[in-house]
């Protein structure tokens, strides 16, 4: 049993120590793990969120005993309208037409007249002919890629940095899958010649934005390569999908491909602040995945839930504002970072990353910031490499300049404490 801090996470892949993936050893092994972390009152990825879903929430970590009033930066709600009162007046209003639950999956009846009229929504915000509304983003990756792609006649290339949900739907397939280099055309353009030909169907997916790392795809170079191989592509816009494009339609519509991407899939719960999955496609792959996906299923999201995703889309396009605010706050946060000094990375968007670069100094600095008033996760192995170890910090309209302001200088005394930045820096 492994006494020291854990090499253990999320990961699919943990092998005991003679190989072997034994569910009932490695069970005990995180069982043990935890145990251990919760002695040494460390954090880990469960915590205790009240008022859970807004940018100042109170919150308690594991080893506190009191809630902390907290700004929190570890959530995706982009656009910040999940306490709109035009949004909770639609899902209080759907929630008495349509009550709670829909209790089956479309197929059998789930759908009302709003979850029909939100995919035709959905279809001509993201340019495609039809669009299917899975219960999650999770789902509608899983469940679309695991259709499209059944076993051997298919080859499907992902980025090196893709999703769990693209990655278990990948799995799920049975069909090969390969990774290209994270953003590199070159590796993608080796991988599809050397490939292309071998298969029957050739599918490459991409994410439009990385969720690590907040850098976007190079999508229109992507698209070219698409039309001299003539691959099949799928581009999950998750992260790009209500401040990209004309009313936050996402960047497959700002760049002018979405026609040419065969699938454009986003969530509902980030910019528009609801739950359940999108697919936006051709009507012959639609009608396909009506009848072969998990979407045929699964229970179909609540009214309530429709009815938010559909005013959040409401505003985006009434309010413009919302989305250019979001964008000025994620300038300002990304320039103050990169003016004292520290590592950032490549962000083009809302998701701000912060390289330490050290587990040691990530654990202490995620606690001060706590501290402090400041929720976000440490990134850490094996979520991405020992030596990329970061914060995340991810931009919502809701946060105030003053919650913006309070953590640059937070930030500033830290990271001149541990080295990251010089230490004249003026932390105003
Ligand atoms: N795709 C990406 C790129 C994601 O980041 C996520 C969730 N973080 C999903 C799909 C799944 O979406 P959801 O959590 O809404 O099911």
């Amino acid at each position: 049993m492994r006494n020291d801090i854990p090499q253990i996470g999320m990961t699919y892949q943990v092998l005991n120590r003679d190989g072997v993936f034994n569910i009932r050893e490695i069970a005990e092994e995180y069982f043990a793990q935890q145990s251990h972390l919760d002695k040494l009152g460390q954090w880990t990825h469960d915590r205790y969120l009240k008022e859970s879903s807004h940018a100042r929430a109170l919150v308690r970590a594991p080893s506190a005993d009191k809630f902390k009033n907290c700004s929190i930066w570890s959530i995706n709600h982009y656009l910040g309208l999940n306490r709109h009162p035009y949004v909770i007046e639609k899902a209080r209003e759907a929630t008495a037409l349509y009550g709670t639950g829909c209790g089956t999956s479309a197929m059998s009846g789930g759908h009302s007249q709003l979850h029909k009229d939100l995919q035709k929504r959905f279809a001509k915000i993201l340019s495609k002919e039809e669009c299917i509304l899975f219960p999650t983003g999770f789902t509608a990756n899983t469940g679309t890629i695991a259709a499209l792609c059944r076993g051997s006649e298919t080859l499907i290339i992902i980025d090196r940095d893709s999703h769990a949900s693209i990655i278990d739907g990948c799995k799920a397939s049975g069909s090969r899958y390969i990774p290209f280099k994270h953003n590199s055309v070159q590796d993608l353009e080796n991988k599809v010649k050397k490939f292309s030909g071998k298969h029957v169907n050739l599918l490459v997916i991409i994410e439009s934005a990385y969720s690590m790392e907040g850098d976007i795809a190079p999508l229109q170079q992507i698209v070219a390569l698409k039309k001299k191989y003539n691959f099949l592509l799928y581009v999950d816009e998750a992260h790009t999908f209500g401040f990209y494009g004309k009313n936050g339609s996402g960047l497959c519509n700002q760049l002018g491909v979405a026609e040419d991407v065969d699938f454009i899939m986003t969530t509902l719960s980030k910019s528009t602040a609801s739950i359940g999955g999108i697919v936006g496609t051709s009507k012959e792959f639609a009608s396909f995945l009506r009848w072969s996906s998990s979407y045929t299923f699964q229970a179909a999201i609540p009214a309530a839930d429709v009815a938010v995703a559909d005013a959040c889309l409401d505003l985006m396009s009434s309010q413009p504002a919302i989305i250019e605010s979001l964008w000025q706050k994620t300038r300002y946060l990304r320039q103050s970072l990169l003016h004292l000094g520290f590592d950032i990375g490549n962000s083009q968007s809302p998701i701000v990353p912060l390289f330490v670069r050290d587990a040691d100094i990530l654990k202490k600095m995620e606690k001060e910031l706590y501290q402090q008033g400041i929720f976000t996760i440490a990134i850490q192995y094996p979520a991405v490499k020992v030596s990329e170890v970061r914060f995340r910090f991810i931009v919502n309209n809701s946060h105030t300049l003053a919650d913006v302001d309070h953590l640059i200088a937070t930030l500033c005394d830290l990271g001149k404490k541990y080295g990251l930045i010089g230490a004249d820096r003026n932390c105003g």
